[in-house]
């Protein structure tokens, strides 16, 4: 199986190589050539099958050329926590992301994204380094995940004051190989640093840089596991008729809804997608619009989807071949207010005893205010103690704190502040590469 990239002006490259550089030599993101497919078989016998064999079926498919026990010891290495699937209310169903060790679905991805790089690096003695901007979740993450992961260096880029202290605090502790920059913009300013410095081919050369956020395609794939994981769950369960759930993503830079998508393409039994974005709405937009017009972000109370401008956007339109209409037919796109998410947190906390973090909160508001039918499975993306002051503005009251959230607030932070600045970041890049 082979990745090809979004623009189609670079030839397409084996799973190692799309994994290790991150984004195309065109500056556009590697997608999989073609979509492979779940056997009908295996489709038809999910609610016999275990979370790790749903996993590595469903990542075999994708990287063939990786040997089956290596794949079988990545998956055991990095998916160490359940992925449980509840019923919230009658046809309302939450998918629990977050019980991974930093509390948010993107351990999923960035767990597995470390092994993987570490398997080949290991194999090549080789050392690489790693750039990541972060809106919050992902910061955490990838520190959490490549902590201590030899060969690797991780820099961490943060919007200075855009981030709670409790997602800070988790990313900028660790030290060792993890190495947090403190950036003096938005997210989309990181995020810049991050596309230009792997566009810079000294600067990659002198590094040997790639990345982690959603765009690496390593992050990706194991993305798509979890939705055909619940897929199975719910048959096992919940299953009453024919009828097939809807899957509803809270979306920001549009990789885990990306990832369902893809989980529809290969097989797995998904009626239609519902994408719910914060104020950040370029997405509901381009979908009513029909034109893409990407903007600076706002900040929101679900800030890890303040995005202004989705990177995996580009992998969907891919999908799609450019044709909205088509997109359409699959996916619908709705934006929640802040108001409406403190209201869904109260209403869901008052209807169920379920205490939902904000951008799980997007999720179920953007399921209620379409007036779903059919049995919706939202996407539960991150823990609500990690959102403590939203929950305490809508309950009036904060959820206790999981020790490993109580461990990262006690310890000191470790950062370095610079300002959005391509040439001065660049600068330190390089300094910090002959100090080692
Ligand atoms: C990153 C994140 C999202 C958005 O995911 P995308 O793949 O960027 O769309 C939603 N919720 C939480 C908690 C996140 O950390």
């Amino acid at each position: 199986m082979k990745f090809k990239s979004v623009l189609e002006q670079s030839s397409p490259v084996d799973f190692r190589e799309a994994l290790c550089s991150g984004i195309a030599p065109d500056g556009s993101l590697y997608v999989p050539e073609l979509l492979p497919s779940l056997s009908v078989e295996f489709i038809s016998s999910l609610p016999e099958k275990s979370f790790q064999e749903i996993v590595v079926k469903t990542l075999s498919l994708f990287l063939e050329e990786m040997p089956g026990e290596a794949l079988e010891r990545i998956v055991r290495q990095s998916l160490t926590f359940p992925i449980p699937l509840v019923r919230l209310e009658e046809h309302l169903f939450l998918l629990e992301l977050f019980r991974g060790p930093t509390l948010a679905f993107k351990d999923v991805g960035a767990r597995f994204m470390a092994q993987a790089l570490s398997y080949y690096l290991g194999q090549e003695e080789r050392e690489t380094t790693i750039l990541v901007a972060t809106s919050g979740d992902t910061g955490s993450a990838v520190a959490h995940g490549f902590f201590n992961v030899s060969h690797i260096t991780v820099y961490v880029l943060y919007p200075s004051g855009k981030i709670s202290r409790l997602q800070e605090q988790q990313m900028t502790t660790l030290g060792g190989n993890i190495r947090a920059i403190e950036v003096e913009g938005t997210f989309d300013d990181c995020q810049k640093l991050v596309k230009q410095s792997l566009a810079d081919r000294e600067l990659v050369n002198a590094r040997n840089l790639t990345t982690a956020n959603s765009i690496n395609i390593g992050r990706l794939l194991p993305q798509i596991t979890y939705y055909v994981w619940a897929m199975a769950q719910w048959q096992k369960q919940f299953k009453q008729n024919d009828e097939k759930p809807v899957v509803v993503v809270p979306s920001g830079n549009f990789g885990n809804l990306t990832a369902a998508v893809y989980a529809k393409w290969i097989g797995t039994p998904i009626k239609g997608f519902l994408a719910a974005t914060n104020a950040n709405d370029v997405v509901p937009e381009y979908f009513q619009a029909g034109v893409f017009t990407p903007r600076s972000s706002v900040q929101t109370y679900s800030n890890a989807m303040d995005v202004g401008n989705p990177s995996n956007l580009a992998r969907l339109q891919a999908l799609y071949r450019f044709d909205v209409q088509k997109m359409k037919n699959d996916i619908q796109a709705i934006s929640i207010t802040d108001t409406q998410t403190l209201e869904e947190i109260k209403r869901t906390y008052e209807r169920t005893g379920h205490v939902i973090d904000p951008h799980t909160a997007v999720g179920v508001a953007a399921a209620r205010a379409m007036n779903i039918k059919a049995p919706t499975i939202i996407a539960s993306t991150a823990h609500p103690a990690k959102f403590q002051e939203v929950i305490q503005l809508a309950l009036g009251k904060e959820v206790p704190l999981p020790v490993q959230l109580q461990e990262a607030l006690d310890k000191q932070k470790l950062s370095v502040k610079i300002p959005a600045d391509f040439t001065v970041w660049r600068k330190a890049l390089l300094a910090d590469a002959t100090t080692r």
